[in-house]
């Protein structure tokens, strides 16, 4: 049989759509309900594993659980009467976020195993370039929901790579790997490690728990939702909603106390202190698990069983932190040694070096990792001078240390759908903050930021840029992040129109 002629390979079309969206977690999912509801369908999700649910799909690590109440930690308007816990679990979590994207209809929507590798502004077109693993798109406008804690941070230990154990991070478990009767290392003390440490603990040979600073831990009030609360919570809805809103009233008054007075946090740290101090018996032990900074400058850790565990006589605190790694021997930074047939990292994520900004690239062609070298910046933490028509859901100083992402989430979607339905409005093509409104914003953010426990509070978190600049925590209350993204205000903006009609090779979605 004849082969038939190869043919030169012909650059493929790209598709274009009114809007990308990267991410197909809470944020991507979320904004995927929000456009069809503001009757936008021509947009596709943009995901690079192969199903919903971003950190709730990525961490399956043993004891993975919700730390703010489940009624809360979910949306406002997929409310879920059958959650089984008030801490509900990883599976629950994700099993929910799979029903919102059936129950909304975004199937249809949503692309997996295609990575976004590059997002670039075509200014002539005045439109994006969307560059993935699988094809390309051109894009009116573009959301970022690529996650704030969804690329893990493993730290450049010397000698690791030789290890010949098993290593891996808290969010990439390996189920394969039985961790029955071996010795194991889990570095870091944070949010992750207070859920797989007791969780564990028992099934070890020995627990290594190597810790730079330690958390302050208070007692988690987690209990099964009896059969009868979630009957009157689905008979009738309007008890679920004022569970949520008990829930959201208690958080948003602690508010307060983390960014304007510190000192009233005195009270909850004593709470603290007497939890250690029932729990852990052994004072060399409570010593090296005391902290020495202020409560809520680090995320308080919420947690029955974590001390416990840390006090069982197969566990032990090496509070030097870890610092080297000479074959299956841990080293710890006061020469300590330690032996390890598995080591676990929860050492949490690139959060203030944002991967995405890595792969954008704006007017002139900066990068947004380039725009962003003196720290993350946006206008109401959703939109940067330089990169038009690009919305961020969570972004730049949008995280929060006692209270539901979700309810940052829905207000970022807000500004999103107002902002699109504002540029047909007024017959725009796109539009990108001022630097002048930009700088104005982050100005007042970072002068209330000074207030704040995060700053005041004597720590180094997470939270804060080599230079101690907190450019991922919001230093205000929900509501008030709820008002400022109401509206978009067109005052703060350049107006771009489009210089030449673009055609369109295809809609994606039809209406
Ligand atoms: C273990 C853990 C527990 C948590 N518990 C709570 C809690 O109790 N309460 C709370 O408020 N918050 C909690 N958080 C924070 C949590 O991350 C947010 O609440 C929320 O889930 C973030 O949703 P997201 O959609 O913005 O990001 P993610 O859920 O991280 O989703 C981002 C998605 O983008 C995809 N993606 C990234 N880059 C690309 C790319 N280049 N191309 C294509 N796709 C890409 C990822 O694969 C991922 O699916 C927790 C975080 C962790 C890690």
């Amino acid at each position: 049989m004849a082969s038939s002629p190869k043919r030169p390979k012909q650059p493929q079309p790209s598709t274009h759509v009114r809007v990308a969206v990267v991410g197909s977690g809470f944020g991507g999912l979320g904004a995927g309900v929000r456009l069809r509801r503001a009757g936008i369908t021509d947009f596709v999700i943009l995901e690079r594993a192969d199903s919903v649910g971003g950190t709730w799909r990525d961490n399956s690590y043993p004891g993975c659980a919700c730390d703010v109440p489940s009624h809360l930690y979910s949306f406002s308007f997929a409310p879920n009467p059958e959650w089984p816990r008030s801490f509900s679990r990883q599976p629950d979590i994700r099993a929910y976020l799979e029903r919102v994207a059936d129950t909304f209809g975004l199937r249809p929507h949503l692309r997996f195993n295609t990575e976004v590798t590059e997002l670039r502004w075509d200014q002539q077109a005045a439109h994006w370039r969307v560059t993935t693993t699988a094809g390309s798109w051109t894009a009116d406008a573009v959301v970022s929901a690529a996650g704030p804690l969804a690329d893990p941070q493993i730290p450049d230990i010397p000698g690791l790579a030789d290890f010949p154990g098993k290593v891996f991070h808290s969010s990439r478990w390996d189920h394969d790997f039985d961790l029955t009767g071996k010795r194991v290392a889990m570095v870091g003390t944070g949010a992750s490690a207070a859920q797989i440490v007791p969780s564990i603990q028992p099934q070890v040979a020995k627990l290594t728990v190597f810790q730079r600073t330690p958390a302050w831990v208070l007692p988690r009030a987690d209990r099964e939702i009896s059969a009868a609360e979630k009957w009157l919570h689905a008979a009738i809805p309007a008890t679920g909603k004022l569970r949520r809103a008990t829930l959201f009233a208690l958080r948003e008054l602690q508010v307060d106390a983390f960014v304007r007075r510190p000192g009233a946090l005195k009270l909850v740290q004593r709470l603290a202190v007497r939890n250690l101090e029932q729990a852990v018996a052994d004072p060399q032990l409570r010593a090296k698990l005391t902290p020495d900074y202020r409560i809520g400058c680090k995320r308080i850790l919420l947690s029955n069983a974590y001390y416990p565990a840390l006090a069982a006589p197969n566990a032990e605190v090496v509070a030097a932190g870890l610092a080297e790694v000479r074959g299956s021997t841990l080293v710890d930074a006061d020469g300590g040694e330690h032996e390890a047939d598995a080591i676990v990292f929860g050492t949490g994520f690139h959060v203030t070096d944002m991967p995405i900004g890595e792969r954008v690239f704006g007017i002139d062609g900066r990068s947004l990792a380039q725009e962003w070298k003196g720290g993350m910046e946006a206008l109401r933490g959703s939109t940067v001078h330089g990169f038009p028509n690009l919305f961020f859901v969570i972004g730049p100083n949008t995280g929060l240390g006692n209270n539901s992402m979700i309810l940052m989430i829905e207000s970022q979607l807000n500004y999103l759908v107002d902002a699109l339905t504002t540029l047909s409005a007024i017959g725009a093509t796109a539009i990108q903050p001022t630097a002048r409104a930009q700088r104005r914003w982050n100005l007042e953010l970072q002068h209330r930021m000074s207030r704040t426990v995060w700053t005041t509070g004597g720590c180094k978190s997470w939270y804060l840029e080599a230079d101690g600049k907190n450019t991922v925590l919001w230093p205000g209350s929900t509501t008030s992040f709820r008002r400022a993204t109401r509206r978009v205000d067109l005052a703060e903006y350049e107006i771009i129109k489009r210089p030449v009609p673009v055609a369109t090779v295809s809609q994606e979605v039809p209406a």
